[in-house]
């Protein structure tokens, strides 16, 4: 068992509770130390926790209310989570991604720092006479 996690962001050691790895310890003393890149951190992290909720609520099993059509493919749905964090983690400014039939998802950061989840789904009715 290991107790001591060190914060990959500053380097400081401290007493976690035991872990069965020494990266579960690290991730531990990174939760909960208190130097300013570790708290950026977990600001990240809740930030992308709540954009992922609000993605799966306009994309899951919820879109309907929205008026939208579900997203049933599970696959699809970890590929929108893992680009919102990489928005979030500023890896990437902008992504969208286009479904197939049911219209297109968009990830961006906004200028005051926050993750924009923007889904279309374009109607169109031509008349022809
Ligand atoms: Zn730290």
């Amino acid at each position: 068992m290991i107790s001591n996690g060190k914060c990959p962001y500053c380097g400081q050691v401290c007493i976690v509770e035991p872990c069965e790895t020494q990266a579960e310890a690290d991730k531990l003393a990174a939760e909960s130390c208190g130097c300013p890149l570790a708290m950026h951190e977990r600001q990240i992290a809740t930030q992308v926790a709540a954009a992922i909720e609000r993605m799966m609520e306009i994309c899951g099993a919820e879109a309907a209310e929205y008026g939208f059509p579900e997203i049933s493919d599970g696959e699809v749905l970890s590929l929108l989570g893992d680009l919102i964090s990489m928005v979030g983690h500023g890896r990437i400014n902008k992504a969208k991604v286009q479904l197939s039939g049911c219209g297109a998802v968009e990830i961006s950061l906004t200028a005051k720092g926050r993750i924009k989840v923007n889904r279309t789904v374009a109607k169109t009715c031509g008349i022809e006479e």
